[in-house]
């Protein structure tokens, strides 16, 4: 076989698609695990609620390509580096000339979930359990949601409907901790409680009550919370386990190159499971990086030449069910804050300086602008910190800020 590649989701199959784009004559093999692939991770909250039609969860139409081929439902146990083999768990032994690595992340499942009996504990992350969510919920609607990051908010933000009671938990003291300022978590977390979500920050679970072998209730801060439903969504971490052995990981990371190379010139790896070793240790893991660093992969696999990530920013857009969301990068520490607030109309906006130059920020409410603001953090453009029109939604100093950004030339190359 010429080129396989471990893992189906978004980083996988970019790779696999732009295998088969540039480099026409090789085969490619795609392992993933789950039953099904090629699938939009992001959209599970609301195909769990079913607010998403079926047909709008997946990207990847059937191929005609008998080059490309997709074996779902098998798991690779570990490689052989010196045959150049995955060996899958049921001891099938795949050879590869090139391989890609995608095996993006598994849920944190915290000691307190794993130890409990009861039915009705789901992970949100895969399609899998998403299934056996959406056929719980209508018998158990009222859900807790334990996390209060990215995935938590989002799936709390969808599950919001009449029939349903939704508590969010977090630990930390705001909503977001690693992305927004306590400042902009404030107005995700008023836009949740309009919508009847409870909003528990600073507690964790403390205990898990049963009966009858389902769920029942979770406590916290000493207090008794009815839960038949308890989603966990307390964060990813590498799904690196059957690299242990492979001689690929360093202090327990895939790191890979800024052109996404293991330190084996015949392996590649993309998405939530690598570190990109560039001026530091860079773990981007959100969707417009597992797609980007997908296609670099799988360009690059046979290339002579392979051409380096331009962008290595986590910045991120959504919709929370009503409230629009751009995280640009999370709040640094030592950096100047600049911010543009209309509290009444759910707007505030924010950047990270550091000498000038943008290092994050989040625009809440109102996103118009974003493309200006990575565009000028990614080219380092230096920005006018006393300009208190900088934020402002269309104003002169953001066009100002646009005009040097792209002049003379575009600066800002995605691949
Ligand atoms: C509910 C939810 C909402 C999200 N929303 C956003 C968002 O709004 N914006 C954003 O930027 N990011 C979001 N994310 C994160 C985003 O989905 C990930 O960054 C992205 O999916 C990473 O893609 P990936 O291909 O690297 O990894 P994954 O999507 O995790 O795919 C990896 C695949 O590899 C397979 N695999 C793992 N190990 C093996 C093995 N040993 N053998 C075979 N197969 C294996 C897995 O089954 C999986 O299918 C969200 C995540 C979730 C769960």
């Amino acid at each position: 076989m010429d080129c396989v590649i471990i893992g189906g989701g978004v980083a996988g199959m970019q790779a696999a698609f732009s295998c088969r784009q540039h480099w026409p004559q090789k085969t490619v093999t795609l392992i993933d695990a789950e039953p099904e692939v090629g699938y939009f991770r992001t959209l599970l909250p609301q195909f769990m609620v079913r607010t998403l039609a079926p047909s709008k969860l997946f990207f990847r139409k059937p191929e005609d390509d008998s080059r490309f081929v997709v074996r779902p439902g098998l798991r690779a146990a570990s490689l052989d580096r010196s045959n150049r083999r995955v060996i899958l768990e049921n001891g099938e032994k795949i050879p590869y000339e090139r391989l890609i690595l995608a095996s993006g992340g598994r849920p944190v499942i915290p000691g307190i979930c794993v130890r409990s009996s009861g039915s009705g504990i789901f992970p949100v992350r895969s399609l899998t359990s998403a299934r056996m969510v959406q056929k719980w919920l209508p018998d158990h609607p009222q859900i807790v949601i334990l996390g209060g990051g990215l995935v938590g908010v989002k799936t709390a933000a969808h599950m919001a409907r009449p029939e349903m009671t939704v508590t969010l938990v977090e630990k930390e003291d705001h909503l977001l901790p690693q992305a927004l300022s306590p400042q902009a978590a404030a107005l995700v977390k008023a836009h949740l409680q309009q919508k009847h979500i409870r909003v528990i920050t600073g507690h964790s679970i403390e205990d898990i009550q049963t009966q009858a072998a389902e769920i029942k209730a979770i406590c916290i801060g000493g207090k008794e919370i009815p839960c038949g439903t308890l989603l966990v969504a307390a964060g990813s971490v590498p799904d690196v386990e059957f690299l242990q052995t492979s001689g690929l990981l360093v202090n327990g990371e895939l790191a890979v190159s800024a052109s996404l190379q293991t330190c084996d010139q015949h392996i590649f790896a993309a998405g939530d499971s690598v570190t990109v070793m560039r001026a530091g240790h860079f773990t981007p893991w959100t969707w417009p990086q597992a797609i980007t660093q997908g296609k670099l992969a799988g360009r690059n696999i046979y290339a002579r030449d392979p051409l380096q990530l331009s962008c290595l920013t986590r910045v991120n857009s959504m919709n929370l069910n009503g409230l629009s969301l751009v995280v640009l990068g999370a709040p640094a520490a030592g950096a100047e804050v600049v911010a543009y607030a209309r509290p009444r109309e759910g707007i505030y906006r924010e950047l990270f300086l550091k000498n000038g130059r943008i290092v994050g920020g989040a625009l809440v409410g109102d996103i118009s602008g974003a493309g200006v603001l990575h565009a000028a953090m990614n080219a380092d453009v230096e920005v006018d910190k006393n300009d208190e029109d900088l934020l402002k939604p269309g104003s002169r100093a953001l066009r100002q800020v646009s005009i040097r950004c792209f002049r003379p030339a575009r600066r800002v190359l995605f691949v």
